[in-house]
Parts: structure tokens; C-alpha cells; sequence
């Protein structure tokens, strides 16, 4: 399986910065690169994305539910399609704490991205109190049921599901490989469940939380990972180019 790559910029770069890491990147790419690559950047600089060599997407880090509307400084899916936006990254646990998003929430939010062709990047996982309190299989499962409650199994090549343990995200400390597995194994095992065990096997996983170019190989190599969301480290294109290739 081919892997996949998504870079979260989160509220970094300025326009000018990303011309800079554009050009720093396009420079750079490995003639020879056999991923998928993406990288989501800020809505302001969505219009950018053109610069960007063809074999990188762009992809947005959010985006609103609703179609069109009264919701002021919001942003829909026809507005990131027009601008060639190919990925939207959905129930990060950033959106999930300080912009109260809830399950239901991310549930309408994919379904509107699945019926303008974007494809998904859904983000779970649970905090360090949930792990301790050994509750990680039940929030996995609770966030990924109500997730996809109401999509169709062919409607899943659509989305990615990325396992960030919010513990992970931004703190330096990557989840160990068996704690990775395992989450890795009740995602499927739901997915089994619910859909099939085609649909199961098939069913594209990444991980994310301070992986960078030190820990991407051994991450990679984690059974049933497909690739990785890379927040910080994706922040310099020298170092996410060493994590692509
Ligand atoms: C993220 O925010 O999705 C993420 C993985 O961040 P970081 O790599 O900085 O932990």
C-alpha cells in the first residue's frame, strides 16, 4: 500500500513563509517519491497550493458543516474546492478542546466533504487521564461509531483515519509501537464490526503525535500504519522531506 503523508501546519506561516517553504520544497522533492503527500495549510494560504508541485496536494485543516450560510468567518467545502483543495483534516483534537467539537459534529462535517469528493482525514484518539484510566478502546470506539455513523462502506476509500493520542500531539513523546498496534488493531477490529473484514483491511490508518524524522521509521514500519499526520515537524521542509522519503 502506498503510504500517505499529511502535514498539519496548524495557525503557523505567513503567505510569504509559505512561498519560501514552497519553493524550499519543490526544490527538494526526491525524483523518485512514491507516497502521497499533502500538506494543510492554513485557509489563508490555500491559494497558494497552485505553487506547490503537482505531486503534493493541498488540504484544509477544518471546514464547516453547513453548505452556505449565516456562520461568519466560517469556511465551506464548495469555498476549498474551488481552490483545489483535494484533503480536509476533520475531529482534530485541537477543534475537538478549544472549539468544542463534538462527535456529532465531525459526523455532519465528513458527510458534506464526502459529497464534494474531499477526501477525509479523520483525526482520534484519546487524552493521558483516558489511557490511564485504560478507556482508550472506548473512545476510540465512541469517536469513531459516532464518526461514521450513516456512511456507506464504499464511501470509506474516502476516508483516512489518523490515531493521535492527544498526549502525543505537540508534547515530544511518540506512543510506544505496542501502544500504536494496539490502537491500530481496535480501529480495524470496529471497522470489521461495522462494515466488513474487506472494508477492515482496507481501511487506511495513519498515526500522529511529535513523530519527526528520527522516529518516522520505526513508526512506519508499525504493522497496519499507512503513513503519518506530522504537525511540528512538518514545519520545516528539509525535515518533512526527510519524513517522505
Ligand atoms: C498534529 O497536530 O496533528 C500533530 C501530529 O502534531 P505534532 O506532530 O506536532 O505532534
Amino acid at each position: 500500500m502506498k503510504k500517505i503523508f499529511v502535514a498539519n501546519f496548524k495557525m503557523n506561516k505567513t503567505n510569504p513563509e509559505v512561498l519560501d517553504y514552497i519553493q524550499e520544497l519543490n526544490n527538494h522533492l526526491p525524483e523518485s517519491l512514491s507516497s502521497d503527500v499533502c500538506l494543510c495549510l492554513p485557509y489563508t494560504s490555500l491559494c497558494l497550493g497552485k505553487f506547490l508541485d503537482e505531486r503534493i496536494a493541498v488540504g484544509a485543516q477544518n471546514m464547516h458543516e453547513e453548505d452556505f450560510g449565516p456562520f461568519t468567518g466560517e469556511i465551506s467545502a464548495d469555498m476549498l474546492c474551488c481552490l483545489g483543495v483535494k484533503y480536509v483534516i476533520i475531529g482534530h483534537s485541537e477543534r475537538r478542546k478549544y472549539f468544542n467539537e463534538t462527535n456529532e459534529k465531525i459526523n455532519k462535517k465528513i458527510k458534506t466533504a464526502l459529497r464534494h469528493g474531499l477526501k477525509v482525514v479523520l483525526c482520534v484518539g484519546e487524552t493521558k487521564v483516558q489511557r490511564n484510566s485504560k478507556r482508550t478502546t472506548e473512545i476510540l470506539s465512541q469517536q469513531i461509531e459516532s464518526a461514521l455513523s450513516g456512511i456507506f462502506e464504499n464511501e470509506l476509500k474516502g476516508i483516512i483515519i489518523a490515531y493521535e493520542p492527544v498526549w502525543a500531539i505537540g508534547t515530544g513523546k511518540v506512543a510506544s509501537s505496542e501502544d500504536i498496534e494496539e490502537a491500530v488493531k481496535t480501529i480495524r477490529k470496529l471497522i470489521s464490526s461495522h462494515y466488513s473484514k474487506q472494508a477492515a483491511q482496507d481501511q487506511k490508518i495513519l498515526y500522529g503525535g511529535s513523530l519527526t524524522s528520527g522516529t518516522a521509521k520505526s513508526i512506519l514500519k508499525i504493522d497496519g500504519i499507512c503513513g503519518a499526520l506530522v504537525g511540528g515537524a512538518s514545519l520545516d521542509p528539509n525535515e518533512f522531506i526527510k519524513i517522505i522519503s
